[in-house]
């Protein structure tokens, strides 16, 4: 998610350490990554306009606006409104479910479930068995969830869905501009808790949410990432967030043939950077120098971020206009982990992205 400002404070990710992966910087410094799309620099008009779409979208619950939080229990949501535009009855969902709610002060258990971020409470949380919710182990279930998750299992292709073991609806002050999260839940990184922030949202800002976390399961679970911590002297492989990337790896070979080899040692050199604000201004820059390559701005913060935003932007139908968008497209057009994606994403698509033109 991007603030105003273009910066990104968006953790959707969970625990990871920002690693930064010498031994694969120095590999590709010697071995010579060969980037697919030449650094053209071609700027094609109206590029720009994508900077900003969807996380600016995101309005601060009425509640809790100005800053006085609101404590007390969070409610439920009314019923369903009727006569929503729907596609299979799924999508999307009905109004009423993205009505803001009073947060309530957040416990030691919010915490505890939320990463200890204090601007954040659990709304609900549910174990999630074979693909089924179960019953609520925080919160009270509500009838939105249910309808949000039979949405989550009709996009999320059965590998995917197979490794998430908990689904965490979470809310936040306005300040915390956290929309969701895929977190591994044990050290083998085969099962995973999703959290989804929903109340305030725009369904289409929902949607991307939805594919970009699904991006992450798609990209970084054992069959692509080594579970085992980084060796110190650096990965042979893209150092995934979660570990060296598998050779031949979807993120390993994205990396390769997505990103010149001249992005490849700018946004290295930036991640070594240890002052947020520094770093954030940097990615700034990176950013506005090297737009054509990135869907928008939260993207150009991180490898794995380009690939689960440029993954959801794809699968969502977004045009992807420049030569080096347009070789991302293609190169997840063909990989197998990603191929036929779009048309389980055509159930959110209905909702729109943002326009690239
Ligand atoms: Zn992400």
């Amino acid at each position: 998610m991007i603030n105003e400002g273009g910066g990104s404070s968006r953790r959707d990710r969970g625990p990871i350490l920002r690693t930064v992966g010498t031994g694969w910087s120095t590999r590709a410094l010697i071995g010579g990554i060969t980037a697919v799309v030449a650094a053209a620099a071609l700027l094609i008009a109206g590029i720009g306009a994508l900077a900003v779409p969807r996380w600016n979208a995101f309005s601060a619950p009425a509640a809790i606006r100005g800053g006085a939080q609101v404590v007390g229990p969070a409610t439920a949501t009314a019923p369903d409104s009727a006569g929503a535009a729907s596609h299979n009855g799924l999508w999307p969902l009905p109004e009423a479910c993205f009505t803001p709610a009073a947060l309530h002060k957040p416990t030691a258990r919010d915490h505890a479930l939320l990463d200890g971020d204090s601007r954040e409470v659990v709304v609900t949380a549910y174990p999630v068995r074979r693909g089924n919710l179960g019953a609520e182990t925080a919160g009270h279930g509500r009838t939105c969830d249910s309808k949000l998750w039979k949405v989550v299992r009709a996009v999320y292709p059965a590998k995917a869905l197979a490794l998430i073991d908990r689904f965490i609806v979470f809310d936040g002050t306005p300040d915390d501009d956290t929309l969701g999260e895929v977190r591994p839940d044990n050290a083998v990184d085969t099962r995973w808790t999703l959290l989804i922030r929903y109340s305030g949202v725009a369904d289409s800002t929902l949607a991307l949410t939805l594919v970009h976390e699904l991006g992450h399961l798609l990209s970084l679970n054992p069959s692509q990432a080594d579970p085992a911590p980084e060796p110190a002297d650096g990965c042979d492989t893209y150092p995934t967030g979660m570990g060296c990337s598998l050779p031949g790896s979807i993120m390993d070979e994205y990396m390769t043939q997505t990103w010149s080899q001249r992005l490849v040692d700018q946004w290295f050199a930036i991640d070594v950077v240890n002052d947020d604000k520094a770093r954030q201004a940097k990615l700034d820059d990176f950013y506005r120098q090297n737009s054509a390559s990135f869907v928008d701005s939260y993207a150009a913060t991180d490898p794995d971020e380009d690939f689960a935003e440029t993954f959801a932007y794809w699968c969502l139908g977004g045009t992807l206009l420049t030569p080096q968008l347009a070789a991302k497209a293609t190169f997840l057009t063909e990989r197998p982990e990603t191929a036929g994606m779009p048309k389980l994403c055509q159930l959110l698509a209905s909702s729109g992205v943002p326009d690239l033109s």
